[in-house]
């Protein structure tokens, strides 16, 4: 048995303010004439933390669109520009959440190997490292600011550039970003990093290296949504570690059932990760019944919409599609069910599920 090697991000800093640092930290990566180029969610338009990102010479700021999760022909269209108008550009640096920073992700390979990022879905297919980057997350839970992937719907498949030119070479953990996203946001992020331990801590692929980080994301997870009575800057300061952790137990393991079937709304009806996944964990009793009673208990202390009913009105071909991409996504059923995974789960017992979400 071959053991995994993976690759993990350059430089970490974690502090509230931290994000001030920025300037100073990306000046040595700095090659004359070449821009630094900043993709900004496109929430920060006109706020305060627009005007607090270093800008020099001929840097770009372009704010990203993250209405929808991001497409490779957003990726192609962004990296394609750039090299248009620049020819090479010294660095990405994503500001935002999951999406955008998978969006600088992306460009970042983008800018260095030929073709385009729907070639690169699926694993290890990236030929060459992406100029430098740099990931700043602005919600927390994805695990996207240490995941060595960059989830892509392609005209194909949504499917990640998995691969060891994606983690960050650097990445700047700031909670005071995270402070003010609205409670469904930062609720549906958040358990993104909650489903993320109990998928990790539940698989069959769990080794001591994922559990050390999942038990302790799990712990703050909890922390802030269950104990707590209140939302407040130490639980802004937690959930960013959470998150963090949970990247590093999944890294090593995988994620489970939520995903795999979230995957499938995500592709089918544009669901978006986090809220794709609260819709589906709620109705995983069977798989997960402590984490999905104790869901259901934090969807209620803090007054958490999910959505009902979004699969009402599908065609049978709309079912099969789902059903298609989610069976399709094997490693994340084997580490839920084990290697005969399929004894266990098939097409007709996903309808159901499907049915009731
Ligand atoms: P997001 O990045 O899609 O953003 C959700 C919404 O929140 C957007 O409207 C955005 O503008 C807004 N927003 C961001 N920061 C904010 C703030 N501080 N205050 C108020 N609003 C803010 O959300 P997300 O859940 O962080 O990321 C989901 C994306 O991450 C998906 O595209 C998913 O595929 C990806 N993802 C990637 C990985 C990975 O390992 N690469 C892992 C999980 C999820
Ligand atoms: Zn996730």
């Amino acid at each position: 048995m071959a053991f995994r090697n993976f690759k993990m991000i350059g430089y970490v800093v974690y502090g509230r303010g931290s994000f001030d640092q920025l300037d100073e930290i990306i000046a040595p990566h700095r090659i004359a004439g070449a821009p630094m180029v900043f993709l900004v969610d496109h929430f920060f338009e006109g706020k305060p933390l627009a005007s607090r990102v270093p800008v020099r010479g001929n840097d770009k700021l372009i704010f990203v669109d993250v209405s929808h999760e991001p497409k490779t022909s957003y990726v192609d269209s962004i990296a394609q520009d750039l090299k248009q108008t620049y020819g090479s550009i010294s660095g990405v640096i994503g500001i935002g959440g999951g999406s955008a920073m998978d969006l600088a992700k992306a460009v970042s390979m983008m800018m260095t190997n030929p073709g385009s990022s729907a070639d690169y879905q699926g694993w290890d297919l990236v030929k060459f490292a992406g100029v430098y980057k740099v990931g700043i997350p602005t919600l927390s839970g994805t695990g996207a600011e240490v995941s060595r992937t960059t989830v892509l719907s392609g005209p194909t498949r949504k499917l990640g550039m998995n691969s060891d030119f994606t983690p960050f070479d650097q990445i700047i953990l700031d909670p005071a970003l995270t402070a003010n996203a609205p409670a469904n946001q930062r609720f549906y992020t958040g358990m993104d990093c909650y489903i993320h331990c109990i998928e990790s801590l539940n698989g069959t692929f769990l080794n001591e290296f994922s559990k050390s980080y999942g038990e302790k994301a799990l712990q703050i997870c909890k922390e802030v949504y269950v104990q707590k009575d209140h939302w407040d800057e130490d639980s802004d300061d937690k959930l960013m570690m959470a998150s963090y952790a949970g990247g590093m137990s999944i890294a090593y393991s995988q994620v489970g059932v939520a995903h795999a079937v979230s995957y499938g709304l995500g592709y089918l009806l544009g669901t978006k990760h986090g809220i794709g996944n609260c819709i589906v964990f709620d109705k995983l009793e069977e798989f997960y019944p402590e984490g999905v009673k104790e869901f259901k208990l934090m969807v209620e202390k803090h007054k958490i919409d999910i959505p009902k009913n979004i699969c009402a009105g599908l065609t049978d071909a709309d079912f099969d599609k789902m059903i298609g991409v989610s069976l399709g996504m094997k490693p994340l059923w084997e580490n839920a069910l084990g290697k005969d995974w399929e004894k266990h789960m098939n097409a007709d017992k996903l309808r159901k599920l499907y049915e009731q979400l």
